[in-house]
């Protein structure tokens, strides 16, 4: 069984973002990138997946700039076994590569590299758009169990456990598939250093987006991007009697 993970370089999670002084995004220049988080999940089960046996290889491959061969060197240091890089020069957060170039791009390699699963990240933290996983099922007419908390094979089914209101829900989901991973899934590993010495004579491809056939004009417009409002400082109140008539009267809450 193979299994591709598409991931995403983003700015660290550590990071306080800055907007840019025209609002027209984030500062990008100078900042730490790692992968994103729910991807680092999603190379993880993957590679949990093939050292149990029930998978042969895993594929990763990154939508973004020449750097993003970082990000797939991590991935190969966490255990996938080779790299492609769709390499473009346009910004991937939104107002560049959106996610639905992104589904047609990964329909793309689907098409080329036949995996029988494809586990992606629920959102990258960077535009939280929660698309491309749902997107690439459209379009190429798989299963898909979104959020996933839990997966387990079973022959030619895999069995998602979906954290909904109220309690799990499992889905049985006939192969070929897409599922995307929830934040409890499982922890990903630290890469060790003799894994990331590995990792750099591991295969990368780097191709063009026009080998794929793929369009990445833009459908959206982003109209500005703004801080959040800045916090304004508390207050205190002398009785209970003058709390609950400030949350009645002002806040409007009760
Ligand atoms: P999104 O729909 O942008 O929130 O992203 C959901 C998931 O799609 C991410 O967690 C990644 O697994 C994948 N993805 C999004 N953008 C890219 C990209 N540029 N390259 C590779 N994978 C991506």
């Amino acid at each position: 069984m193979k299994i591709l993970v598409p991931v995403k370089r983003v700015v660290d999670y550590n990071v306080k973002i800055r907007v840019k002084a025209d609002q027209t995004g984030v500062e990008l220049a100078n900042v730490k990138m790692s992968l994103n988080p729910f991807d680092e999940i999603a190379i993880e089960e993957a590679v949990r997946l093939k050292e149990s046996g029930a998978a042969s290889e895993v594929v990763v491959v990154s939508i973004g700039p020449d750097k993003a061969q970082e990000q797939l060197r991590t991935a190969m240091a966490i255990g996938a076994d080779r790299g492609i890089l769709v390499q473009t020069d346009a910004p991937i957060d939104l107002g560049g590569v959106e996610p639905l170039a992104v589904a047609k791009t990964l329909k793309a390699l689907v098409e080329k590299e036949s995996p029988d699963i494809v586990i992606l990240g629920k959102q990258s933290i960077d535009d939280d758009s929660n698309q491309t996983g749902q997107m690439l099922a459209a379009l190429l007419g798989w299963a898909q169990g979104t959020f996933a908390s839990k997966v387990e094979i079973n022959g030619d089914t895999i069995n998602v456990t979906r954290e909904v209101d109220g309690g799990l829900e499992t889905l049985a989901l006939k192969k070929p598939c897409i599922i995307s991973t929830d934040l409890r899934l499982n922890e990903p590993r630290y890469a060790k250093l003799p894994d990331i010495m590995k990792a750099k004579k591991k295969e990368l491809e780097v191709i063009e987006p026009s080998a794929l056939g793929v369009d990445y004009a833009p459908r959206l417009e982003v109209l500005k991007v703004v801080e959040p409002p800045v916090r304004q400082g508390g207050i205190k109140v002398a009785s209970v009697d003058e709390l609950v008539e400030k949350l009645k009267n002002e806040a409007k809450v009760i």
